[in-house]
């Protein structure tokens, strides 16, 4: 019994090789694959044969000859299967339709509505079922769901443990959609999900020490350290916002006082921010604001900065603070290469990132300091949608893609 295991698991591992070569590497032919990769001729054609019967592969141009007839060329499919791709924030869930190259083909984007719980479960479940029915259609093949969500997650285990805003505790989200849909389901962390697609996906694959920092309704981290991303015991690794810059700060709802996220998350900033409206401090914040709409956004605080506004300014260095001496410690514990900023207010905020650069030189080791590069994200807009393709790629087929701001392009 084991080694037919053994032999299945050689056999689905060269397959996932020669898609990864045509992928990279296409137009290419079959004794050029078993060449790049050591792999016998009939070790090729045999999983070439399979993955053009299913879709993933098509032969089209000749190469030159060494001789012979000339070899056929083959080519990556991307468009005969899509992937399913869900994020679900406090206040939105976004679902696309992506092709094998984590294109999106369609997207829609559903508040929340205020739903928890299993009401926000059964909701998600009715909106994946409109959203899958419209896509069937069309001939081509659904290879799975992907979701990612902020909290605690097991993705092993497909659970999502601990969500106190959406009040999940342990659900066993993946079980439920795989069973209901009856495909291949994945579940990640949001944050786990931004820093496989940027090391996966995105500007960052030779980094090997990688941590990125999520700045929205809430603030996490997801941590890559030597190549492996870090997850704990249970999912719960790289909860950066709940580690403390005051021992004496506010109470916070893990039990702990003084968490940076109820410093530094956007509904905190904000509450900061309409405060000094209210004492009558001069700002073009308030240019944002009107009878029906009595609050800022992350991207029109970020307008209102690079233009230069005392108010935003004065935020925005205090988010700098707050984060510094946060970031301080994932620098001292984790000697990272590369950490990444993410969330709006994070987006074209240059100030932010200069700011947060230089107070982190001042109160880190010279060592570590040397060796660290502060920046955003690599992924464009579509980053969430990226973050979740990216789980269930890097998982089925180990694609690796490169990001460039024409959208996701194969890696030459
Ligand atoms: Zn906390």
């Amino acid at each position: 019994m084991k080694r037919t295991g053994d032999l299945k698991l050689i056999q689905e591992l060269n397959r996932s090789i020669i898609l990864e070569t045509i992928r990279k590497y296409g137009p290419i032919s079959r004794s050029e694959i078993a060449k790049k990769n050591d792999l016998s001729p009939t070790t090729v054609t045999s999983a070439v044969t399979e993955l053009i019967n299913e879709g993933y592969v098509v032969e089209g141009g000749t190469g030159t000859s060494s001789g012979g007839r000339k070899p056929i060329l083959l080519n990556f499919s991307p468009d005969n299967h899509y992937l399913i791709g869900v994020s679900i924030s406090y206040s939105k869930i976004t679902i696309a339709d992506m092709n094998l190259e984590a294109e999106i083909t369609m997207k829609r984007i559903y508040p929340t509505k205020g739903y928890t719980g299993t009401t926000l479960i059964n909701y998600l479940l009715r909106l994946l079922e409109d959203f899958y029915a419209a896509q069937q259609d069309d001939g081509r093949q659904c290879i799975g769901i992907s979701l990612i969500i902020q909290g605690i997650v097991d993705s092993k285990k497909g659970v999502v443990h601990y969500n106190p805003v959406l009040l999940l505790e342990d659900v066993y989200l993946r079980d439920s959609v795989e069973e209901h849909f009856n495909l291949p389901t994945w579940l990640d962390n949001d944050t786990n999900a931004y820093v496989l697609a940027e090391k996966n996906f995105g500007n960052f694959q030779d980094v090997e020490n990688l941590i990125y920092i999520t700045i929205g309704e809430g603030v996490g981290s997801g941590v890559i350290v030597n190549n492996t991303i870090s997850r704990g015991e249970s999912g719960g690794a790289g909860e950066f916002g709940h580690t403390s810059i005051d021992y004496q700060g506010e109470l916070c709802s893990c039990g702990n006082k003084g968490c940076i996220e109820n410093y530094i998350s956007w509904p905190a900033t904000s509450k900061r921010i309409m405060k000094e409206i209210e004492t009558g401090k001069e700002t073009i914040l308030t240019t944002f604001l009107t009878n029906d709409k009595l609050f800022i956004t992350p991207s029109e605080f970020v307008e209102a900065v690079n233009a230069g506004d005392s108010l935003a300014v004065a935020m925005n260095d205090d988010i700098a603070e707050y984060l510094s001496a946060g970031v301080v410690n994932l620098v001292h514990l984790f000697n990272p290469e590369v950490i990444i900023l993410g969330g709006d207010v994070t987006n074209q905020n240059q100030l932010l990132i200069n700011a947060l650069q230089n107070k982190i030189k001042k109160k880190t080791l010279k060592p570590l300091y040397q060796d660290v590069n502060i920046t955003t994200s690599s992924l464009g807009k579509e980053f969430e949608m990226v973050g979740a393709a990216s789980v269930l790629l890097q998982d089925k087929f180990q694609f690796k893609l490169t990001h460039d701001r024409h959208g996701l392009k194969t890696n030459l």
